[in-house]
């Protein structure tokens, strides 16, 4: 399998409970490499760029809101099929869905606020990696 790199954030309803290390454990736990890192509170036009795939949909208002209420982890991981696996690691969208052992199983409080995102494919992680991070920042 290809070595791939894949963003992910670490959301609001994380960095609260203090779990971005517990999380962080997971996803190492799991072979993938954390390669760049940044904790920051993003402001309302990030998110909404950010999520504009979701823009038209019901939840989006509540979904800028909850990921501009507190800080966020982003961060860039590296492995073999980084997209895929994370997005197994990670879990179902909704926790109450997800597989036993995944990050939203054992964190997430609800649909919305459910711990991390990942990104969902290769086209979408060069474009979200590119959001937040330049090249130089990127250790792999
Ligand atoms: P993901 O790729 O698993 O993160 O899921 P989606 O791309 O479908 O949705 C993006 C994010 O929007 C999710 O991770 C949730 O935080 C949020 N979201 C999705 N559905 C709902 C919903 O019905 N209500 C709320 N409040 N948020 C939602």
């Amino acid at each position: 399998m290809a070595t791939e790199r894949t963003f992910s954030i670490i959301k609001p309803d994380a960095t609260a409970r203090n779990l971005t290390g517990a999380v962080n454990s997971m996803i190492e736990q799991s072979g993938l490499r954390i390669v760049a890192q940044r904790r920051v509170r993003i402001t309302r036009e990030q998110a909404e760029t950010f999520y504009s795939v979701h823009r038209e949909r019901p939840f989006f208002g509540e979904l800028v809101q909850f990921m501009t209420s507190g800080p966020v982890v982003v961060q860039v991981l590296q492995g073999d099929g980084a997209i895929t696996k994370y997005r197994e690691i990670m879990g179902a969208t909704d926790p109450a869905k997800a597989a036993n052992g995944t990050i939203r199983k054992t964190f997430a409080r609800s649909m919305g606020e459910n711990s991390v995102h990942g990104s969902d494919s290769a086209e979408n992680a060069a474009a979200e990696i590119a959001q937040f991070f330049s090249g130089n920042d990127i250790v792999g």
